[in-house]
């Protein structure tokens, strides 16, 4: 018997198989049946692989489907029209950062979702890691007092496997930018539950990108409730864990290990000169952004990243992006 919602997955990507295929087909209430490639023989295959019934050569036909909800996981340009494509067709929307391109595509996205009453949500999964979760609760109750700062490093050595379109091409979205930068303002925004307001950045390019492509990053921002963020990202980082952390005026907190897809990463807490380690029970994340959004389409709550979260990072992204290009700092 089919399961409750049918899932279509717009391009053949990585990700999708690695890890929202299988979240999406161990939830009780959805399977995926369907992926649209922009090469029918690689969609094939990919369908063939993943055990998707079905494989469609235009995005017209895919629209056509049986299908109630669809991830777009392809390349950073075609988010946007896809998205707005598959909302008009009346399909929920669960897609990838960064969400557009452009602050303009992103706004017709959501309107395109409102316009026709569907769910759109951003597949910002850090922000569903029990680290993640932890840290937002320790911000929230207040027991680590007013935020005076934040820290982020979100440094790896790009795997060749992920080296192409994201670290040569410009019309793809290439870059630390939509890459890095937007996952890890969405982050901030959830933990810290305010918004930036003002950015300085600055890039660099250490050959793992094309020579107009930044491959590592340094941003400072200020939120609105004046706690000042540092964010290090890098494509060339060896040897580090990613880390974040929050200091507060009646505690810190140090996570450890936490950026990373698998999830999993160590939290203590440092409090008059002790530090005590958090007990965290670690879940995956792709599996509660689909189960959350799953939950959407059905009435109850909403993506764990809805399209003004996406929209808010990529705002976030690009006036860094801006910062650093013309040496000023851009206000948000
Ligand atoms: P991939 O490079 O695996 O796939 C992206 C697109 O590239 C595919 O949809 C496909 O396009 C095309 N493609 C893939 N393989 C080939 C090939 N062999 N030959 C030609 N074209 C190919 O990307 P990722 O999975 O790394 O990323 C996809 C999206 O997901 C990006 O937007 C990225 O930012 C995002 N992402 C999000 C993560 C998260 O945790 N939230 C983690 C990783 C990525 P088509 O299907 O149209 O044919």
């Amino acid at each position: 018997m089919s399961k409750r919602y049918k899932w279509g997955l717009i391009g053949a990507s990585r990700i999708a198989e690695e890890w929202v295929v299988p979240a999406i087909n161990s939830a009780p209430d959805s399977e995926v049946t369907a992926v649209f490639a922009s090469d029918a023989h690689r969609g094939r295959a990919y369908a063939a692989r993943n055990h998707i019934p079905d494989a469609y050569e235009t995005l017209d036909a895919f629209l056509r489907a049986d299908i109630d909800a669809v991830y777009v996981s392809n390349t950073n340009e075609k988010h946007a029209p896809h998205a707005i494509a598959a909302l008009r067709a009346g399909k929920h929307v669960l897609g990838e950062k960064p969400m557009a391109l452009t602050v303009a595509d992103a706004e017709d996205m959501i309107s395109a979702a409102e316009t026709n009453k569907r769910v759109l949500g951003i597949n910002h999964h850090l922000r569903n890691m029990a680290t993640h979760i932890r840290l937002h609760e320790l911000v929230k109750s207040g027991e680590l007092g007013s935020i005076v700062a934040a820290r982020m490093t979100f440094g790896v050595l790009l795997p060749a496997a992920n080296r192409g379109w994201r670290t040569d091409s410009v019309a793809a979205g290439a870059g630390v930018f939509f890459d890095l930068t937007v996952h890890d303002a969405d982050l901030l925004h959830y933990i810290l539950d305010t918004e930036a307001q003002e950015v300085v950045a600055m890039t660099a390019n250490n050959a793992i990108t094309s020579r107009e492509i930044e491959d590592t990053v340094a941003i400072v921002a200020r939120m609105k409730t004046g706690t000042i963020v540092q964010i290090t990202e890098s494509f060339a980082i060896d040897h580090a864990n990613t880390t974040v952390e929050i200091f507060g005026t009646k505690a810190s907190v140090f996570a450890d290990d936490v950026l990373l897809q698998r999830g999993g990463g160590r939290i203590f807490v440092r409090r008059s000169g002790e530090q005590v380690e958090e007990r965290i029970e670690h879940i995956n994340a792709y599996d509660k952004a689909v189960g959350d959004f799953n939950a959407a389409i059905g009435g109850h709550g909403s993506p764990s990243a809805t399209g003004h979260d996406g929209l808010k990072s990529l705002k976030f992204a690009l006036a860094a992006r801006e910062a650093a290009k013309t040496g000023k700092s851009v206000r948000l």
